[in-house]
């Protein structure tokens, strides 16, 4: 949670917006996500605002 508290609006964005869709077989933005904390990682679980697909995003050592 610190990880994500402390990671600048443009670093989450980032994020948000580099998530891969295996449905659209491209990074696309991950939207109505819900963050899980899983130390040491953060886990971005959502859908793909292109297609719907549900994608998960992991960000390493949050
Ligand atoms: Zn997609």
């Amino acid at each position: 949670m610190e990880f994500w508290k402390k990671m600048p609006e443009h670093g989450k964005k980032g994020v948000i917006e580099s998530c891969w869709c295996g449905s659209c077989m491209k990074a696309v933005t991950i939207e109505n996500f819900t963050l899980v904390f899983k130390k040491p990682d953060l886990i971005l679980q959502g859908f793909c605002k292109v297609c719907g697909n549900d994608i998960v995003r992991l960000v390493e050592g949050a």
